[in-house]
């Protein structure tokens, strides 16, 4: 594949990244909802309901899921701590439910989420431990609300870290967790600009999950679920594979990638969608930009279409910047404003150093991963929006 370079979106870690990346994280959750759960959905119901979005001019009328209420948890801690602090942050988690609890949640996390909110708590990270039985949650419920650790913290180091120990507030498992990273990592080399040269963009992001997947838990947790040793370097070379392909169908995108609710089921497939829409496609209008594509590409492939959206569009918008996100389709999103405005805080703060977390740094601990099991509801998900 050739270098494809972004036309607007500036230098590295521009404003206008931080931007893309916040908005289209909030748009992809947006628009993804309509199709969420849906085993096929046509490109034309897809396009039809973009085009919609044109129609109506715009008044906030596509809800959010908790794939955002979670982010703008993530956000809101971080900025008013300069960094990570795991209290706040649960708390956080607890009280956004506690107030809006039909926003999408899986029962699974719900349970966790209930537990967070006692004030008698003593470690965070001990309600997601306890998870069916001590085995963890893999969903992507970590993965959806990443991003915002890359926007806040300018060392890769820190972006592994902390995107780790806020994703295991609610997803113990190594599947979990590990897919938080790995979408924070996307983000993060996007924010620098790396994806003009995709090829070394997906080799760069397997070298460090080869890393990030050698630790005792991640194996362990791997042979348990008779995974391959590291499961995310093994669906990032399946998705340099696809890559390689002139053409793909999206029925094998989803039968090499995935499009469910675990997070190995979706990360890979998110990072998938902005790498294929680089250029254009066929199967999309001329007028579509990347972002655009990128868009319409991960709702096309169904399933867990808001949080596969809103992961992709938080890669892509961190290429292109917000100048490539229509503005229409800005304004019938809820809290797609709040976004941009707190993409520019975020935007100060990454750029003010030296800095670190906050006073949340302990690695947890975790006794029994014996098991691991996705702690978002089961198969297709059903899920009570606020419509
Ligand atoms: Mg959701």
């Amino acid at each position: 594949m050739m270098a494809v370079r972004a036309m607007t979106a500036g230098g590295p870690a521009s404003l206008s990244r931080f931007r893309g990346a916040l908005v289209a994280a909030v748009l992809g959750d947006c628009v993804g909802g309509e199709f969420e759960g849906a085993e096929e959905v046509p490109m034309e119901r897809v396009l039809q309901h973009l085009n919609s979005l044109d129609e109506t001019k715009g008044t906030g009328n596509l809800d959010y899921s908790d794939d955002t209420a979670m982010a703008r948890c993530v956000v809101r801690s971080i900025l008013a701590h300069a960094g990570y602090d795991e209290r706040d942050m649960a708390h956080r988690f607890a009280k956004e439910y506690g107030e809006s609890p039909d926003r999408g949640y899986g029962t699974g996390v719900v349970h966790v989420l209930k537990k967070l909110s006692s004030s008698h708590l003593s470690d965070v990270y001990q309600p997601a431990r306890d998870q069916f039985n001590g085995r963890g949650s893999f969903g992507n419920g970590g993965a959806m609300r990443a991003a915002p650790f890359a926007l806040a913290f300018p060392k890769l180091a820190d972006v592994r870290r902390f995107a780790r120990l806020g994703a295991m507030l609610t997803h113990s498992c190594s599947l979990g967790y590990n897919g938080a990273v790995l979408q924070a990592l996307a983000v993060h080399l996007s924010l620098q600009g790396a994806l003009d040269l995709p090829q070394q963009f997906i080799s760069r992001l397997i070298t460090e999950m080869e890393d990030v997947e050698s630790d005792d838990m991640s194996r362990k947790d791997a042979r348990i679920l008779k995974e391959a040793e590291k499961p995310f370097c093994d669906r990032l070379h399946r998705v340099r594979d696809l890559m390689d392909r002139s053409k793909v169908s999206i029925e094998e995108v989803i039968s090499e990638l995935g499009n469910g609710i675990a997070a190995l089921h979706s990360v890979p497939t998110a990072i998938f969608c902005v790498l294929h829409c680089l250029e254009p496609r066929e199967c999309l209008p001329e007028n579509y930009g990347g972002l655009e594509r990128t868009i319409a590409y991960s709702l096309a492939l169904g399933g867990d279409t808001d949080t596969i959206a809103c992961m992709a569009g938080a890669i892509a918008g961190a290429h292109y910047g917000i100048e490539a996100i229509p503005q229409s389709w800005i304004n019938c999103c809820e809290g797609a404003e709040d976004a941009d405005v707190t993409a520019e805080r975020l935007h100060v703060l990454y750029h003010q150093s030296p800095r670190g977390g906050g006073s949340g740094t302990e690695e947890p601990t975790r006794e029994d991963a014996s098991k691991c099991q996705s702690g978002r509801s089961n198969g297709t998900k059903k899920k009570a929006r606020t419509e």
